[in-house]
């Protein structure tokens, strides 16, 4: 549920506070919250805190004649902070003209008279109309993780495909563009070394950090629970989840464990419409909500990010050996790794790996395409339903393949989407020979292989489907 937006008071007097926080409370509490306190410094400090954790203040009441600041330095001040929220000052006879002065230097939006007795004529309509004025333009601040980094680097989208893989909503904020992601920056004093930093509802905020800090702070959990298992699944894709709930369901002691994100490549994908029993198709983000979740009802424990590196049999067990040394005992072992994508060899793909070229990415990173020309390598079916999806963003989606058409490795009901699609086209006999750019992608050399005549197109992005190998280099 929202969380209500703040009605803020001070006044250093705290017999006028308890006053106001009472008469306030009594006529907003049904939706907003009071906060009050008889330090300006102190309520500055609060307004830091509650921007970090997204949280909304609607209007500022506060007294003008205090020690540490006047009432007007306070508004200024908390104005940085919330520029939207209602400015009010309580005022004694004797400071009117100051609270005059004020409406000019800090848009005060009202001064009220001490005492404000009754306040059902002296205090609450003034408010109401402030508040009404306020919900009318108010657009709600973003609640969730907020992740602020640099649009094309590689740490920033490790970070938004390791949430997003992981079914966690965020925002992202590129350091460039939004001005509140240079605000989050200053609140919590962060630097570009900091970069991607991520911000949390509880006001609190990891830097630069890795799938395992992010996951325990998402509630993943990356230590096995017990000692010893029935059965241990290796690799949360399709194969693997499946494997969980039918362990699960036997009652068995079952353990999974995924390095990245459940789902695997199936997880990534944007539509998938030949799984059985879903005739509409359903997006691999869903299809890991509902796998994952019936897992877990069966009771399997889920251990993630983790990577497993060995297995071996000791006596009649198995000890599963952990990237961070660990070992997990087990009567049974499921490998279901799946493959890894095939690295495209060409000029300059790594260095922007991250930074504009992508691998099997199609969704994670679809809003950065918005009216580009991005390149599509490969005719298979995720490169397919890769071009469909991004077709909603990009100027122009190109998929480049070596062959003349895509009949021999693409389903037909994609081919026939993507000749349906007006901003869609094939490159045939076509392959990329380098990508180029400064910091980040900004062009691909496009090679025909039929005339070996070499073009340089500019890129917004260029996302890689050329296969995949199997994932198993580490059984040894
Ligand atoms: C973009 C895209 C779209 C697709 N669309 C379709 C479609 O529409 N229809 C269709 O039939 N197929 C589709 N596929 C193919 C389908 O997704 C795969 O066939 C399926 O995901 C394979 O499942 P899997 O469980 O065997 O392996 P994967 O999905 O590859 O999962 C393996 C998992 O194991 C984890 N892992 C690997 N090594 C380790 C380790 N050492 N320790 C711990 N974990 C590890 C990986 O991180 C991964 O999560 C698509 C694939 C992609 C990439």
């Amino acid at each position: 549920m929202a969380k209500q937006p703040i009605i803020f008071t001070v006044d250093d007097d705290e017999q006028v506070l308890a006053a106001i926080r009472r008469d306030i409370r009594q006529q907003y509490r049904a939706d907003y919250r009071v906060m009050s306190t008889t330090s300006a410094k102190e309520a500055l400090e609060a307004l830091k805190e509650l921007k970090q954790m997204g949280e909304d203040v609607a209007l500022f009441l506060s007294d003008q004649r205090m020690p540490e600041m006047s009432g007007v330095e306070f508004l200024e001040q908390a104005r940085k902070l919330y520029p939207t929220a209602k400015r009010v000052l309580l005022t004694a006879y004797s400071d009117i003209e100051a609270a005059i002065k004020a409406i000019n230097d800090v848009q005060l939006d009202y001064y009220l008279n001490k005492p404000w007795d009754p306040p059902e004529e002296k205090l609450y309509p003034t408010l109401n109309d402030l508040l009404d004025e306020w919900q009318i333009n108010h657009i709600p601040a973003f609640r969730g993780i907020r992740i602020v980094g640099y649009q094309y680097s590689p740490k920033s989208h490790a970070v938004k495909d390791f949430l997003s893989g992981n079914l966690i909503p965020y925002q992202w904020l590129d350091v460039m563009n939004e001005p509140e992601a240079k605000e989050l920056l200053e609140l919590a004093e962060l630097t570009d070394q900091h970069l991607p930093a991520v911000f949390f509802e509880d006001g609190s905020h990891l830097k630069s950090p890795s799938s395992v800090e992010l996951g325990g702070k998402i509630g993943l959990s990356s230590k096995a629970a017990e000692k010893m298992y029935d059965v241990t699944i290796i690799g949360a894709g399709p194969a693997g989840m499946a494997a969980a709930v039918y362990g699960g369901s036997e009652g068995l002691k079952t353990l999974l464990i995924e390095k990245h994100a459940p789902g695997g490549q199936a997880g990534t994908s944007s539509r998938i419409e030949n799984y059985l029993g879903f005739p509409k198709g359903l997006s691999g983000a869903d299809l890991t909500q509902r796998a994952i979740t019936q897992a877990r009802r069966f009771g399997i424990e889920f251990l993630s990010p983790q990577s497993v590196v060995g297995v071996e049999t000791q006596d009649n067990y198995k000890k599963v050996i952990l990237e961070n040394g660990e070992q997990i005992h087990t009567k049974a072992v499921i490998i279901t790794t799946g493959v890894q994508y095939r690295k495209l060899e060409a000029d300059g793909i790594d260095n922007y790996t991250g930074a504009g070229i992508y691998y099997g990415a199609a969704t994670t990173e679809a809003h950065a395409c918005r009216d580009k020309d991005v390149y599509i390598v490969g005719g298979g079916n995720s490169a397919g339903q890769a071009a469909m999806y991004l077709s909603n963003f990009a100027k122009n989606v190109y998929i480049v393949i070596r062959k003349p058409d895509l009949s021999s490795s693409m389903s037909q009901y994609l081919i026939d989407q993507l000749a349906g699609t007006e901003n869609v086209s094939i490159v045939p006999h076509s392959a990329i020979e380098a990508a180029h750019g400064e910091t980040h992608l900004e062009c691909v050399s496009l090679k025909n292989l039929e005339t070996e005549k070499v073009e340089k197109k500019p890129a917004g992005a260029l996302l890689i489907f050329i296969g995949a190998r199997p994932y198993t280099s580490w059984t040894g």
